[in-house]
């Protein structure tokens, strides 16, 4: 790691907050900052996955750049969502086995994830209006920079979106329409979600750090948290849709040598097997389009996704 920011410094703006999941209760890393002029409110997360570290660098890194106050309205920011994911290097919750990001807004009865997810909705997301979700690719996966915003029917946090799909320098954007879910139900509260990928494999090297970072300040820009005019530069690829190619079963992945830019339908994408040495097969992509992420590695469990491919 290039950017140990985790140990070179403690920022009394980080309060260790105890989040209860009944019988247990895990400790979170939470900064409220605010502003010395008002103004809206910005959450940015890192770590909600456990082991996709760029965004928790760059998480801890706008806390210590913002920590003087010297912006307009408030800077909330949980570098590490899912510390239970963090602690044993995992992207999903070891508690329960579930992925803080699939869980929606959470439920305050539910298992510990839930619980978590609802906590981190109700306390900070619902009183912000937006919500910034840093994520890259966890240790098994590659991935391309992009951010993925939502077109939910909701005027203002959509225009929001959209004026941080079309300000924040990236070169992809997935811009998904939804009539319900997460994204809709954060937009009726006031709040536009908007995920962000960058740093593949678990690296957090600083170029996928500093990119991070851009992201969330472009977002304080759209909200006037900070100044300064982001010159707009569409990103050279707007998608709308995904698809995802899921393993066919438990066993071992062989990813092909192909280029993520140029995903012809049909293209072989890998082979595999089950562990026994049966049932080979060849996947190939149902689709042309944008690998977005993709499985690097070769342990497949039921349910992996072996590529996101994005199209228009
Ligand atoms: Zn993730």
């Amino acid at each position: 790691m290039t950017n140990r920011l985790f140990s070179l410094f403690s920022n009394p703006s980080i309060r260790m907050t105890s989040v209860g999941f009944g019988d247990r209760s895990v400790k979170v890393p939470v900064a409220e900052i605010d502003g010395n002029r008002s103004g809206r409110t910005l959450l940015v997360t890192g770590g909600t996955d456990g082991d996709e570290y760029a965004g928790m660098e760059a998480a801890y890194g706008l806390i210590k750049k913002y920590a003087d106050g010297d912006f307009a309205g408030r800077l909330v920011v949980v570098p590490v969502v899912n510390v239970p994911g963090f602690e044993a290097e995992c992207s999903q919750n070891p508690m329960d086995g579930k992925f803080p990001k699939l869980v929606g807004l959470g439920n305050a009865r539910g298992t510990p994830t839930d619980r978590l997810m609802r906590w981190l909705v109700e306390t900070h997301a619902f009183k912000a209006d937006a919500w910034l979700d840093l994520h890259g690719g966890a240790m098994t996966e590659g991935v391309r920079p992009f951010v993925w915003t939502f077109q939910t029917g909701v005027n203002e946090p959509d225009l929001l979106a959209q004026a941080f799909m079309r300000s924040c320098g990236a070169d992809t954007a997935l811009v998904e329409r939804c009539g319900a879910g997460k994204a809709v139900e954060l937009a009726r509260q006031g709040c536009a979600y908007a995920l962000v990928e960058s740093g593949a494999r678990g690296r957090c090297d600083a170029e996928s750090v500093s990119r991070h970072v851009a992201w969330s300040e472009a977002m304080m820009r759209c909200l006037g948290m900070i100044d300064g005019k982001a010159v707009p530069r569409d990103p050279e690829r707007v998608l709308s849709r995904v698809q995802y190619v899921r393993v066919p079963y438990a066993g071992a992945w062989h990813p092909a040598d192909f280029s993520p830019d140029a995903i012809e339908r049909g293209m072989t994408l890998g082979t595999c097997f089950r562990l026994d040495g049966t049932d080979q097969r060849t996947i190939t992509a149902p689709v042309s389009g944008t690998g977005l992420w993709w499985k690097e590695t070769m342990a497949m469990r039921d349910g992996d996704i072996l590529i996101a491919i994005g199209s228009h």
